[in-house]
């Protein structure tokens, strides 16, 4: 039994064609770094982060050449079969772009609102627009409010509230209930202007992990919304992923969660599917959901001090996750498959045993074979120098019999 609480229920949105909401599996989905003004590297990149599993993809809509763009990167992405719904980010002026651009606005297949950045004179008459647009077109809405660009109006008057009462609760207590309530009232003002309930999602973003837990918890309290989870402005490499998934882990535990993104900073010229990979392995690892045969390895120590053990782990994994586009649709279910690769015998045997295939590698002074588990079971002991390619040979050979085509 898992120790996880339930998935707290939710209504179920449509996205363009994928559902979302505690009926269906938890979706990855990105956003692009590309000026969306240019079509041709926009479309390029949402095809990448399409073939590395993202299932919904954002763009920034931020003018007019970037929304006079959107019909265009729809059509390259048509052309070459990727289908992905393309997600619009609006901030300051969506009420002017949506109206502006109608061919886009029906292209999207959901808004992203701010509330934090409807502007300021007319903040519910801008937000009214873009809600106004979406009933239209009849597009999902997700209000996705960041704690970096919280609607100030509404946190002054939260403050003052909160400086009157007798026994004032902290600042950071305010921020919280500000954010809340930003998107719920936002909720609410968008179901009156005329989107359907199960057309609503909702987001409340935080860069701190304690921080975006706690609101995260409060949110799911109070309302069947489904909820994008994101640790927002996450950082780079080792903090970026590492914060992340300490955050999503424990909210994700909590079965709060429907929509999943990571905010890595790319390192310059670094790929953005990145973010792709990071949110599938947490939702792996917390075993919700299933992408890519894991491979489990062992750290190496100094039983093992070549480097062909971690390079055999690394070509595994590799390869392993480069077949995942063709066996996805010819092997279906390869994506359960545990591998384990192992430096000597100490563990080796033991662990290679636990997966469905697992093979232990002579350690510095050991006898230069290596036994090769299939099921649990001792199949063959491999020497010599083709050791990584006999063993990819089985597990080909092991794929091919326990995952049989469905066609
Ligand atoms: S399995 Fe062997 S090589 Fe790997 S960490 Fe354990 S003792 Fe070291």
């Amino acid at each position: 039994m898992s120790p996880f609480k339930p998935r707290r229920q939710t209504v179920t949105a449509n996205v363009g064609g994928v559902l979302v909401g505690s009926a269906h599996p938890i979706v990855v989905q990105s956003m692009t770094n590309t000026d969306t003004a240019d079509p041709a590297s926009t479309a390029a990149q949402v095809a990448e982060l399409a073939a590395a599993g993202s299932q919904i993809v954002r763009i920034t809509v931020n003018n007019d050449e970037a929304a006079a763009a959107v019909p265009e990167i729809v059509q390259r992405l048509a052309d070459q079969g990727v289908t992905v719904p393309i997600v619009g980010d609006f901030h300051y002026n969506g009420h002017l772009l949506l109206r502006k651009f109608p061919k886009t606005a029906e292209l999207l297949a959901k808004y992203r609102i701010n509330p934090g950045n409807v502007g300021t004179r007319h903040r519910d008459d801008n937000f009214r627009t873009i809600v106004q647009v979406a009933v239209d077109h009849q597009k999902p809405v997700r209000i996705g409010v960041n704690w970096g660009s919280l609607d100030q109006d509404l946190l002054t008057q939260m403050m003052d509230d909160n400086a009157k009462l007798a026994e004032p609760v902290e600042a950071k207590e305010v921020y919280f209930e500000a954010m809340l309530t930003s998107a719920l009232r936002s909720a609410a003002l968008a179901e009156e202007v005329g989107l359907r309930h199960d057309q609503i999602l909702i987001s409340a973003k935080i860069s701190q992990v304690q921080d975006l837990v706690t609101v995260y918890r409060r949110l799911g309290a109070r309302c069947d919304y489904p909820l994008h989870l994101g640790l927002t402005e996450a950082g780079l490499g080792t903090k970026g992923v590492v914060a992340t998934t300490a955050a999503l882990s424990i909210i994700l535990a909590e079965g709060i969660g429907d929509t999943i993104r990571v905010s890595l900073t790319p390192r310059p010229g670094g790929s953005r599917t990145e973010e792709v990979l990071v949110a599938q392995q947490i939702l792996q690892s917390l075993e919700l959901r299933s992408f890519t045969p894991q491979v489990t390895s062992c750290p190496g120590c100094g039983r093992t001090t070549s480097t062909f053990f971690q390079q055999m782990a690394e070509e595994i994994q590799t390869y392993l996750r480069d077949q995942m586009p063709i066996w996805r649709a010819s092997h279906p279910g390869v994506e359960e498959m545990k591998v384990a690769v192992m430096g000597c015998v100490v563990n080796g045997p033991g662990e290679s045993k636990h997966a469905n295939l697992g093979i232990s590698l002579p350690g510095t002074f050991e006898e230069p074979k290596a036994p090769v588990y299939v099921d649990g079971k001792l199949k063959v002991t491999l020497k010599g120098d083709r050791i990584v390619g006999e063993f990819l040979e089985i597990l080909n050979d092991y794929v091919v019999r326990t995952y049989p085509s469905s066609r």
